[in-house]
């Protein structure tokens, strides 16, 4: 079991006061208050660095921090540690004979699940477990999370797959073939998870693979669209027609297939009618007149439409897109690819695409063997780990089978994500 320090808990007698102090004397910032019903208790959060204070007022008189004041007075009354697996760290601790509190998790602030160790167990300190934001199913086509003022939709547009080996480039298959098992045709199965970023407007950032792949097609890249972009949008409650910007991170056909759609006459259109299509000018130059070496993925069907319908917005630089939402350029996977950025109040979101398309391509070296300019790739990437890792940024991995987005944390130097969505 690894933990790590979350937030470490105060009792307080007098909220006023304990305001008096640590806001207006040490300058904390305070959230607003998270009521606990489970524990009758409001819990106002201090963000301090990396951790935080939580100050803890009774809501009732038989409330254990009401009990814990009675019988101790105000002062420290717990810390915190985060766990991955908090079912598991709990029965982990029962098999040593440590003494529990709570036998099972239980619900506490802001969607997660807590459990108490006793302090008999502990060296005389009260131990809380966490396990943040619940799990959703692995199955959902539409996964939400508030990032300040936006509201971010993870869609599915189904599972496809690609030559393993391919997909970790240098790494042998003794190693890759551990995090992820290939099928008889050597082949891994991969998520396809564009983006909608709901907020003064509503984009859309990438959109899979689309429906337009003939079946010999279908078939060499394992295709499973049961489930696909449609059925997201409708479960999120969105249609084509809401969507008013379009962004690509690049023009491979696994991002951009989605970008058009055949009509009832058999005609190519922009699949989004009301939307105009971001694409940087350089990737847009690349997969016009493809090489070789890039012909199979530049598919001109999926995007040359979109200049007929004159619906296209060709973008050079790393440029804002809407307030909020910025584009860099990270060159690697190919020389124009590149990530979105989503602020708001504080928070950072990360779309980092074919940078990291999968959490076991978190290692630095596990790049795809896709990719143009490899060294370029794990240039960026480890850039972008490090600020994600630091600054806690949620990021999304839009490849991924199972996870959408998780926050990266790193533990005697390996990485591994905490997954959110
Ligand atoms: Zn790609
Ligand atoms: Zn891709």
């Amino acid at each position: 079991m690894k933990a790590l320090l979350d937030h470490v808990g105060i009792a307080v007698q007098n909220l006023d006061d304990a305001l008096a102090f640590y806001r207006d004397a040490l300058g904390l910032e305070i959230e607003a208050p998270e009521e606990v019903a489970s524990q009758r208790v409001r819990a106002h959060f201090v963000p301090a660095g990396p951790l935080s204070l939580e100050l803890l007022e009774a809501t009732a008189p038989d409330s254990p921090i009401a009990r814990y004041l009675e019988k101790r007075g105000p002062g420290l009354h717990h810390i915190t540690l985060r766990v991955a697996d908090l079912e598991g760290a709990l029965a982990a601790l029962r098999a040593r004979g440590v003494r529990l509190i709570d036998e099972r998790p239980r619900p506490g602030a802001a969607g997660s699940m807590v459990a108490f160790i006793h302090p008999s167990s502990a060296h005389g300190v009260l131990v809380e477990l966490k396990q943040i934001a619940a799990r959703r199913p692995a199955g959902a086509v539409a996964r939400r999370i508030t990032v300040g003022d936006f509201e971010l939709i993870s869609l599915s547009d189904g599972f496809f797959r690609l030559d393993g080996g391919a997909m970790f480039g240098v790494v042998p298959k003794v190693l890759w073939s551990r995090q992820t098992e290939p099928d008889d045709r050597n082949r891994i199965r991969l998520g396809m998870r564009p983006l909608v970023v709901r907020g003064a407007r509503t984009m859309l950032i990438d959109a899979g693979i689309g429906d337009k792949l003939d079946p010999k097609l279908a078939d060499i890249y394992g295709l499973e669209r049961e489930q696909h972009l449609d059925h997201a949008l409708s479960a999120a409650g969105l249609t084509p027609e809401s969507i008013d910007i379009v962004l690509a991170t690049h023009l491979h056909f696994d991002h951009a297939g989605g970008f058009t759609a055949r009509d009832e006459a058999g005609r190519v259109r922009p699949r989004f009618p009301r939307a105009q299509y971001v694409i940087r000018r350089g990737e847009w130059e690349d997969a016009i007149a493809p090489n070789q070496r890039t012909r199979a993925s530049y598919v001109a069907e999926n995007f040359v439409p979109l200049a007929e319908a004159r619906v296209l917005q060709l973008v050079d630089d790393d440029a804002t897109i809407m307030p909020g939402v910025k584009v860099r350029r990270s060159g690697g996977h190919t020389p124009s690819h590149q990530v979105v950025v989503i602020e708001s109040r504080g928070t950072t979101a990360v779309f980092a695409a074919d940078m990291v398309p999968t959490v076991a391509h978190l290692p630095e070296a596990w790049v795809m063997g896709y990719d143009l300019v490899p060294l370029d790739t794990m240039r960026f990437k480890a850039a972008l780990l490090r600020e994600a890792v630091k600054n806690e940024h949620l990021v999304f991995f839009e490849h991924d089978p199972e996870i959408a987005a998780g926050i990266v944390v790193e533990e005697g130097g390996k990485r591994r994500v905490e997954r959110i969505l």
